[in-house]
Protein backbone atom coordinates (compact mmCIF):
# COMPACT_ATOMS: atom_id res chain seq x y z
CA UNK A 1 0.00 0.00 0.00
CA UNK A 2 2.61 2.70 0.77
CA UNK A 3 6.24 3.89 1.95
CA UNK A 4 7.31 5.29 5.34
CA UNK A 5 10.23 6.89 6.13
CA UNK A 6 10.53 7.09 9.82
CA UNK A 7 13.17 9.58 11.30
CA UNK A 8 15.03 8.63 14.57
CA UNK A 9 16.81 5.20 15.66
CA UNK A 10 16.03 4.76 19.13
CA UNK A 11 13.79 2.32 21.64
CA UNK A 12 10.27 4.02 20.13
CA UNK A 13 11.83 3.64 16.57
CA UNK A 14 12.81 -0.15 16.89
CA UNK A 15 9.34 -1.01 18.06
CA UNK A 16 7.74 1.70 14.84
CA UNK A 17 10.16 -0.70 12.50
CA UNK A 18 9.12 -3.86 14.35
CA UNK A 19 5.80 -3.21 13.64
CA UNK A 20 5.51 -1.96 10.67
CA UNK A 21 7.29 -5.16 9.32
CA UNK A 22 4.50 -6.94 10.77
CA UNK A 23 1.86 -5.03 8.48
CA UNK A 24 3.80 -5.56 5.32
CA UNK A 25 0.45 -5.10 3.24
CA UNK A 26 0.28 -1.77 4.59
CA UNK A 27 4.13 -0.85 5.07
CA UNK A 28 5.81 -2.22 1.59
CA UNK A 29 8.64 -0.36 2.06
CA UNK A 30 10.32 1.51 4.92
CA UNK A 31 13.42 3.65 4.98
CA UNK A 32 15.02 4.10 8.54
CA UNK A 33 16.76 7.33 8.64
CA UNK A 34 19.02 8.82 11.81
CA UNK A 35 22.19 11.02 12.63
CA UNK A 36 23.90 7.68 13.04
CA UNK A 37 23.08 5.11 10.82
CA UNK A 38 24.52 2.38 11.79
CA UNK A 39 21.67 2.08 14.51
CA UNK A 40 19.85 2.20 11.35
CA UNK A 41 21.87 -0.69 9.74
CA UNK A 42 21.83 -3.25 12.68
CA UNK A 43 17.80 -2.36 13.14
CA UNK A 44 17.83 -3.47 8.83
CA UNK A 45 19.61 -6.16 9.48
CA UNK A 46 17.53 -7.66 12.52
CA UNK A 47 14.45 -7.32 10.59
CA UNK A 48 15.29 -8.03 6.53
CA UNK A 49 14.47 -10.82 4.31
CA UNK A 50 10.70 -10.49 5.26
CA UNK A 51 7.86 -8.87 3.36
CA UNK A 52 8.90 -5.27 4.23
CA UNK A 53 11.58 -3.87 1.79
CA UNK A 54 13.77 -2.17 4.22
CA UNK A 55 16.72 0.89 3.54
CA UNK A 56 18.72 2.97 5.76
CA UNK A 57 19.67 6.31 5.41
CA UNK A 58 21.70 9.09 7.52
CA UNK A 59 20.08 12.49 8.12
CA UNK A 60 20.52 15.16 10.39
CA UNK A 61 16.76 16.31 11.10
CA UNK A 62 17.58 19.28 12.55
CA UNK A 63 18.20 20.14 8.49
CA UNK A 64 15.22 21.11 6.40
CA UNK A 65 17.49 20.93 2.88
CA UNK A 66 18.57 17.28 4.16
CA UNK A 67 15.34 15.65 4.89
CA UNK A 68 14.01 17.20 1.86
CA UNK A 69 16.99 15.30 -0.28
CA UNK A 70 16.26 12.18 1.51
CA UNK A 71 11.84 12.36 0.50
CA UNK A 72 12.61 13.55 -2.98
CA UNK A 73 14.94 10.49 -3.17
CA UNK A 74 13.42 7.84 -1.23
CA UNK A 75 9.40 9.16 -1.72
CA UNK A 76 7.77 8.12 1.12
CA UNK A 77 3.95 8.43 1.83
CA UNK A 78 4.40 9.72 5.24
CA UNK A 79 7.23 10.58 7.36
CA UNK A 80 6.94 8.95 10.87
CA UNK A 81 8.90 10.97 12.99
CA UNK A 82 10.87 9.18 16.23
CA UNK A 83 13.79 11.59 16.75
CA UNK A 84 13.28 14.27 19.40
CA UNK A 85 10.69 16.99 20.00
CA UNK A 86 13.41 19.56 18.76
CA UNK A 87 12.84 17.74 15.05
CA UNK A 88 9.20 18.28 14.74
CA UNK A 89 8.90 21.58 12.98
CA UNK A 90 12.21 20.99 10.39
CA UNK A 91 10.66 17.34 9.41
CA UNK A 92 7.16 19.10 9.36
CA UNK A 93 8.82 22.07 6.90
CA UNK A 94 10.32 19.05 4.98
CA UNK A 95 7.13 17.55 4.66
CA UNK A 96 5.00 20.69 3.09
CA UNK A 97 7.63 21.00 0.99
CA UNK A 98 7.45 17.46 -0.61
CA UNK A 99 3.91 16.73 -0.23
CA UNK A 100 4.18 13.63 2.89
CA UNK A 101 1.77 13.42 5.33
CA UNK A 102 3.14 13.80 8.58
CA UNK A 103 3.26 11.65 12.06
CA UNK A 104 4.95 12.24 15.68
CA UNK A 105 4.22 11.37 19.30
CA UNK A 106 5.66 14.14 20.97
CA UNK A 107 5.19 18.04 20.45
CA UNK A 108 7.74 20.62 19.06
CA UNK A 109 10.14 22.44 21.63
CA UNK A 110 12.50 24.90 21.54
CA UNK A 111 16.07 23.82 22.78
CA UNK A 112 16.73 26.80 24.29
CA UNK A 113 13.73 27.20 25.82
CA UNK A 114 12.06 24.10 26.38
CA UNK A 115 8.13 23.76 27.07
CA UNK A 116 5.28 20.90 26.15
CA UNK A 117 3.05 23.25 23.89
CA UNK A 118 1.58 22.38 20.57
CA UNK A 119 1.35 26.24 19.53
CA UNK A 120 4.35 25.88 16.94
CA UNK A 121 3.17 22.70 15.66
CA UNK A 122 -0.86 24.44 15.33
CA UNK A 123 0.64 26.96 13.89
CA UNK A 124 0.91 24.69 10.48
CA UNK A 125 -2.56 23.86 10.45
CA UNK A 126 -3.69 26.28 7.46
CA UNK A 127 -0.08 25.22 5.58
CA UNK A 128 -1.25 21.15 5.89
CA UNK A 129 -4.91 22.29 5.04
CA UNK A 130 -3.92 23.65 1.90
CA UNK A 131 -1.37 21.63 0.91
CA UNK A 132 -4.25 18.78 1.56
CA UNK A 133 -1.75 17.03 3.85
CA UNK A 134 -2.41 15.30 7.60
CA UNK A 135 -0.35 16.14 10.52
CA UNK A 136 -0.82 13.79 12.87
CA UNK A 137 0.62 15.42 16.47
CA UNK A 138 1.56 13.17 19.82
CA UNK A 139 0.30 9.47 18.40
CA UNK A 140 2.05 7.81 20.96
CA UNK A 141 0.48 6.70 24.14
CA UNK A 142 0.35 9.60 26.32
CA UNK A 143 -0.18 11.87 24.33
CA UNK A 144 -1.90 9.15 21.83
CA UNK A 145 -3.67 6.40 23.29
CA UNK A 146 -4.80 8.70 26.21
CA UNK A 147 -6.68 11.08 23.77
CA UNK A 148 -8.18 8.28 21.42
CA UNK A 149 -9.53 6.28 25.33
CA UNK A 150 -11.36 10.11 25.63
CA UNK A 151 -12.48 10.20 22.42
CA UNK A 152 -14.10 6.92 22.49
CA UNK A 153 -15.13 7.17 26.05
CA UNK A 154 -16.91 10.50 24.62
CA UNK A 155 -18.24 8.96 21.36
CA UNK A 156 -19.87 5.62 23.28
CA UNK A 157 -20.19 6.34 26.74
CA UNK A 158 -20.79 10.18 27.55
CA UNK A 159 -22.75 13.00 26.41
CA UNK A 160 -20.81 15.24 28.12
CA UNK A 161 -17.60 14.83 30.05
CA UNK A 162 -16.39 16.59 33.18
CA UNK A 163 -12.93 14.95 34.48
CA UNK A 164 -10.47 13.64 32.87
CA UNK A 165 -7.74 11.52 35.08
CA UNK A 166 -4.85 10.09 33.03
CA UNK A 167 -3.07 7.64 35.09
CA UNK A 168 0.09 6.40 33.79
CA UNK A 169 1.95 3.73 36.10
CA UNK A 170 5.08 1.84 35.38
CA UNK A 171 5.80 -1.23 37.88
CA UNK A 172 8.84 -2.23 36.16
CA UNK A 173 12.07 -3.15 37.60
CA UNK A 174 14.98 -2.70 35.73
CA UNK A 175 17.90 -3.58 38.73
CA UNK A 176 19.39 -0.27 38.38
CA UNK A 177 19.91 1.88 40.89
CA UNK A 178 18.44 4.80 38.86
CA UNK A 179 18.01 5.38 35.65
CA UNK A 180 15.51 6.62 32.72
CA UNK A 181 12.76 4.52 30.84
CA UNK A 182 13.19 6.87 27.39
CA UNK A 183 15.18 9.92 26.76
CA UNK A 184 16.80 11.07 30.52
CA UNK A 185 16.90 14.53 28.80
CA UNK A 186 12.97 14.71 28.25
CA UNK A 187 11.52 12.48 30.82
CA UNK A 188 13.65 14.46 33.65
CA UNK A 189 12.22 17.61 32.77
CA UNK A 190 8.93 16.71 32.50
CA UNK A 191 9.60 15.60 36.27
CA UNK A 192 11.43 18.73 37.40
CA UNK A 193 8.75 21.30 36.02
CA UNK A 194 6.16 22.73 37.63
CA UNK A 195 2.89 20.47 38.07
CA UNK A 196 -0.13 22.40 36.05
CA UNK A 197 -3.88 20.88 35.63
CA UNK A 198 -6.66 22.19 34.29
CA UNK A 199 -9.93 22.97 36.17
CA UNK A 200 -12.87 25.39 35.26
CA UNK A 201 -10.94 27.04 32.16
CA UNK A 202 -8.17 27.68 34.19
CA UNK A 203 -4.73 26.50 34.12
CA UNK A 204 -3.54 25.84 37.99
CA UNK A 205 -0.14 25.92 38.47
CA UNK A 206 2.07 23.21 41.11
CA UNK A 207 5.57 22.48 42.38
CA UNK A 208 7.30 20.06 40.98
CA UNK A 209 5.53 16.77 42.35
CA UNK A 210 3.50 18.86 44.81
CA UNK A 211 0.60 16.55 44.45
CA UNK A 212 0.82 12.92 45.72
CA UNK A 213 -1.88 9.92 45.77
CA UNK A 214 -2.31 6.45 46.52
CA UNK A 215 -3.84 4.49 43.62
CA UNK A 216 -4.47 0.89 43.33
CA UNK A 217 -4.33 0.07 39.24
CA UNK A 218 -5.57 -3.00 38.43
CA UNK A 219 -2.82 -6.05 37.71
CA UNK A 220 -0.33 -3.71 39.40
CA UNK A 221 -1.86 -2.90 43.10
CA UNK A 222 -1.35 0.25 45.17
CA UNK A 223 1.57 2.97 43.91
CA UNK A 224 2.42 6.52 44.87
CA UNK A 225 1.11 8.52 41.59
CA UNK A 226 1.64 12.34 41.06
CA UNK A 227 0.14 15.02 39.09
CA UNK A 228 2.81 16.05 36.27
CA UNK A 229 1.79 18.53 33.21
CA UNK A 230 1.81 15.99 30.64
CA UNK A 231 1.06 17.74 26.28
CA UNK A 232 -2.48 16.02 26.05
CA UNK A 233 -3.76 18.29 28.54
CA UNK A 234 -3.30 20.86 26.50
CA UNK A 235 -5.02 19.58 23.17
CA UNK A 236 -7.79 17.67 25.42
CA UNK A 237 -9.01 21.02 27.32
CA UNK A 238 -9.56 22.62 23.63
CA UNK A 239 -10.88 19.34 21.45
CA UNK A 240 -13.47 17.97 24.73
CA UNK A 241 -15.92 20.26 24.61
CA UNK A 242 -17.38 20.89 28.18
CA UNK A 243 -14.37 19.69 30.06
CA UNK A 244 -14.24 21.10 33.98
CA UNK A 245 -11.15 19.01 35.28
CA UNK A 246 -8.15 17.18 33.78
CA UNK A 247 -5.52 15.67 35.28
CA UNK A 248 -2.24 13.36 34.53
CA UNK A 249 -0.48 11.80 37.25
CA UNK A 250 2.57 9.84 36.91
CA UNK A 251 3.84 6.71 39.58
CA UNK A 252 7.30 7.79 41.02
CA UNK A 253 8.91 4.83 43.65
CA UNK A 254 10.56 6.18 46.75
CA UNK A 255 13.98 5.52 45.35
CA UNK A 256 13.27 7.67 41.95
CA UNK A 257 12.26 10.43 43.85
CA UNK A 258 15.27 10.47 46.25
CA UNK A 259 17.87 10.21 42.98
CA UNK A 260 16.01 13.19 41.20
CA UNK A 261 16.26 15.48 44.17
CA UNK A 262 19.73 14.85 44.99
CA UNK A 263 20.86 14.81 41.15
CA UNK A 264 18.64 18.43 41.16
CA UNK A 265 20.31 19.73 44.64
CA UNK A 266 23.54 19.15 43.19
CA UNK A 267 22.83 20.91 39.60
CA UNK A 268 23.18 17.76 37.67
CA UNK A 269 19.71 18.18 36.02
CA UNK A 270 20.58 21.85 34.67
CA UNK A 271 19.86 22.66 31.00
CA UNK A 272 22.39 26.01 31.88
CA UNK A 273 25.44 25.07 29.94
CA UNK A 274 28.11 25.92 32.17
CA UNK A 275 32.22 26.07 31.11
CA UNK A 276 34.09 22.70 32.31
CA UNK A 277 37.80 22.91 31.49
CA UNK A 278 37.62 25.01 28.54
CA UNK A 279 34.47 22.95 27.01
CA UNK A 280 30.92 23.86 27.21
CA UNK A 281 28.46 21.58 28.64
CA UNK A 282 25.08 21.22 29.66
CA UNK A 283 25.03 19.33 33.02
CA UNK A 284 21.92 17.38 31.92
CA UNK A 285 23.52 15.90 28.67
CA UNK A 286 26.24 15.07 30.51
CA UNK A 287 24.16 13.03 32.77
CA UNK A 288 22.41 11.44 30.00
CA UNK A 289 25.90 10.27 28.85
CA UNK A 290 26.34 8.52 32.58
CA UNK A 291 23.20 7.44 32.84
CA UNK A 292 22.48 3.73 30.96
CA UNK A 293 20.65 4.52 27.84
CA UNK A 294 17.39 3.18 27.86
CA UNK A 295 17.51 1.06 24.80
CA UNK A 296 19.77 -1.45 27.18
CA UNK A 297 16.91 -1.61 29.92
CA UNK A 298 14.83 -3.69 27.74
CA UNK A 299 16.40 -7.04 28.28
CA UNK A 300 16.52 -6.61 32.49
CA UNK A 301 13.29 -4.92 32.93
CA UNK A 302 10.56 -7.15 34.66
CA UNK A 303 6.67 -6.41 35.48
CA UNK A 304 4.31 -4.71 34.02
CA UNK A 305 3.03 -0.70 32.31
CA UNK A 306 -0.64 0.55 33.23
CA UNK A 307 -2.18 3.51 31.26
CA UNK A 308 -5.45 4.12 31.15
CA UNK A 309 -8.09 7.34 31.75
CA UNK A 310 -10.87 8.00 34.08
CA UNK A 311 -13.31 9.62 33.02
CA UNK A 312 -16.25 11.27 34.57
CA UNK A 313 -19.83 12.42 33.62
CA UNK A 314 -23.24 12.46 32.71
CA UNK A 315 -25.15 10.08 30.39
CA UNK A 316 -28.93 10.62 29.85
CA UNK A 317 -28.75 13.34 32.82
CA UNK A 318 -26.96 10.59 34.96
CA UNK A 319 -23.76 10.82 36.55
CA UNK A 320 -21.41 7.91 34.67
CA UNK A 321 -18.22 6.55 35.33
CA UNK A 322 -15.72 4.56 33.33
CA UNK A 323 -12.40 4.25 33.58
CA UNK A 324 -10.21 2.41 30.80
CA UNK A 325 -6.95 1.50 30.53
CA UNK A 326 -4.39 -1.22 28.37
CA UNK A 327 -1.53 -3.18 30.86
CA UNK A 328 1.57 -4.22 29.37
CA UNK A 329 4.35 -6.47 30.31
CA UNK A 330 8.19 -5.38 30.22
CA UNK A 331 8.68 -8.94 29.19
CA UNK A 332 6.43 -9.78 26.55
CA UNK A 333 7.41 -6.31 24.43
CA UNK A 334 11.22 -7.14 24.80
CA UNK A 335 9.91 -11.36 23.88
CA UNK A 336 8.56 -9.80 20.68
CA UNK A 337 10.33 -6.43 19.39
CA UNK A 338 13.63 -6.19 21.14
CA UNK A 339 12.23 -3.26 23.87
CA UNK A 340 11.23 -2.93 26.67
CA UNK A 341 6.89 -1.49 27.35
CA UNK A 342 7.62 1.95 27.67
CA UNK A 343 9.00 2.06 24.12
CA UNK A 344 6.61 -0.77 22.74
CA UNK A 345 3.82 1.46 24.17
CA UNK A 346 4.74 4.59 21.94
CA UNK A 347 5.99 2.66 19.05
CA UNK A 348 2.93 0.74 18.51
CA UNK A 349 0.38 3.57 18.72
CA UNK A 350 2.73 5.59 15.95
CA UNK A 351 2.74 2.70 13.88
CA UNK A 352 -1.75 2.35 14.11
CA UNK A 353 -2.01 6.10 13.14
CA UNK A 354 0.50 5.65 10.18
CA UNK A 355 -1.46 2.49 9.00
CA UNK A 356 -4.86 4.35 9.18
CA UNK A 357 -3.53 7.56 7.48
CA UNK A 358 -1.98 5.25 4.61
CA UNK A 359 -5.33 3.27 4.48
CA UNK A 360 -7.20 6.56 4.37
CA UNK A 361 -9.39 6.34 7.40
CA UNK A 362 -7.98 8.88 9.51
CA UNK A 363 -6.61 11.26 6.40
CA UNK A 364 -8.02 14.82 6.54
CA UNK A 365 -5.72 17.93 5.43
CA UNK A 366 -4.54 20.10 8.49
CA UNK A 367 -2.89 19.28 11.74
CA UNK A 368 -4.79 17.13 14.44
CA UNK A 369 -4.59 15.44 17.80
CA UNK A 370 -5.74 11.73 18.28
CA UNK A 371 -8.61 12.48 19.85
CA UNK A 372 -10.19 14.68 16.90
CA UNK A 373 -10.53 11.57 14.52
CA UNK A 374 -13.08 8.55 14.61
CA UNK A 375 -11.85 6.35 17.93
CA UNK A 376 -13.06 3.18 16.79
CA UNK A 377 -10.71 2.18 13.96
CA UNK A 378 -7.72 3.04 16.44
CA UNK A 379 -9.30 1.28 19.33
CA UNK A 380 -9.30 -2.05 17.33
CA UNK A 381 -6.17 -1.66 16.15
CA UNK A 382 -4.86 -1.28 19.52
CA UNK A 383 -6.40 -5.08 20.58
CA UNK A 384 -4.81 -6.64 17.12
CA UNK A 385 -1.59 -5.13 17.00
CA UNK A 386 -0.53 -5.44 21.05
CA UNK A 387 -2.01 -3.02 23.60
CA UNK A 388 -5.44 -4.68 23.95
CA UNK A 389 -7.53 -2.58 26.48
CA UNK A 390 -9.66 -3.20 29.45
CA UNK A 391 -12.84 -1.39 30.68
CA UNK A 392 -14.47 -0.60 33.77
CA UNK A 393 -17.37 1.44 34.58
CA UNK A 394 -17.19 1.54 38.76
CA UNK A 395 -13.59 2.48 39.27
CA UNK A 396 -12.10 4.19 42.58
CA UNK A 397 -12.03 8.05 41.80
CA UNK A 398 -9.39 10.32 42.89
CA UNK A 399 -11.14 13.01 44.49
P1 LIG B 1 15.91 7.98 21.86
O1 LIG B 1 16.74 9.03 22.49
O2 LIG B 1 16.10 6.54 22.23
O3 LIG B 1 16.03 8.07 20.27
C1 LIG B 1 15.98 9.29 19.57
C2 LIG B 1 16.59 9.04 18.20
O4 LIG B 1 16.51 10.26 17.46
C3 LIG B 1 18.06 8.64 18.25
O5 LIG B 1 18.26 7.57 17.36
C4 LIG B 1 18.76 9.91 17.80
O6 LIG B 1 19.97 9.72 17.11
C5 LIG B 1 17.77 10.47 16.83
N1 LIG B 1 18.03 11.89 16.62
C6 LIG B 1 18.20 12.87 17.54
N2 LIG B 1 18.48 14.04 16.97
C7 LIG B 1 18.49 13.81 15.62
C8 LIG B 1 18.71 14.61 14.49
N3 LIG B 1 18.99 15.92 14.59
N4 LIG B 1 18.66 14.03 13.28
C9 LIG B 1 18.37 12.71 13.13
N5 LIG B 1 18.15 11.90 14.17
C10 LIG B 1 18.20 12.43 15.41
O7 LIG B 1 14.38 8.41 22.13
P2 LIG B 1 13.10 7.46 22.20
O8 LIG B 1 13.13 6.49 21.09
O9 LIG B 1 12.92 6.98 23.58
O10 LIG B 1 11.95 8.55 21.93
C11 LIG B 1 11.63 9.01 20.63
C12 LIG B 1 10.52 10.04 20.69
O11 LIG B 1 9.37 9.47 21.31
C13 LIG B 1 10.86 11.29 21.52
O12 LIG B 1 10.38 12.42 20.84
C14 LIG B 1 10.07 11.10 22.80
O13 LIG B 1 9.73 12.34 23.39
C15 LIG B 1 8.86 10.38 22.27
N6 LIG B 1 8.12 9.62 23.30
C16 LIG B 1 6.75 9.72 23.30
C17 LIG B 1 6.01 9.02 24.22
C18 LIG B 1 4.52 9.04 24.14
O14 LIG B 1 3.87 8.23 24.79
N7 LIG B 1 3.90 9.90 23.38
C19 LIG B 1 6.65 8.20 25.26
C20 LIG B 1 8.08 8.07 25.10
C21 LIG B 1 8.77 8.79 24.17
P3 LIG B 1 21.31 9.15 17.81
O15 LIG B 1 21.09 7.68 17.80
O16 LIG B 1 22.42 9.61 16.94
O17 LIG B 1 21.36 9.75 19.19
Amino acid sequence: MGKALIIGAGGVSNVVVHKCCQNPEVFEEICIASRTKSKCDAMKEKLDGGKTKIQTAQVDADKTEELITLINQFKPDIVINVALPYQDLTIMDACLATGVHYLDTANYEPPENPKFEYKWQWAYKEKFEKAGLTALLGSGFDPGVTGVFTAYAQKHYFDEIHTIDIVDANAGDHGYPFATNFNPEINIREITANGRYFENGQWVETKPLEFKKVYDLPQIGPKNIYLLYHEELESLAVNIKGVKKIRFWMTFSDNYINHLTVLQNVGMTSIEPINFEGKEIQPLQFLKAVLPDPASLGPRTKGKTNIGCIIQGTKDGQPKTYYVYNVCVHEDAYAEVGSQAISYTTGVPAMIGAKLILEGKWRKPGVFNVEEFDPDPFMDELNKQGLPWHEDFNPTLLD
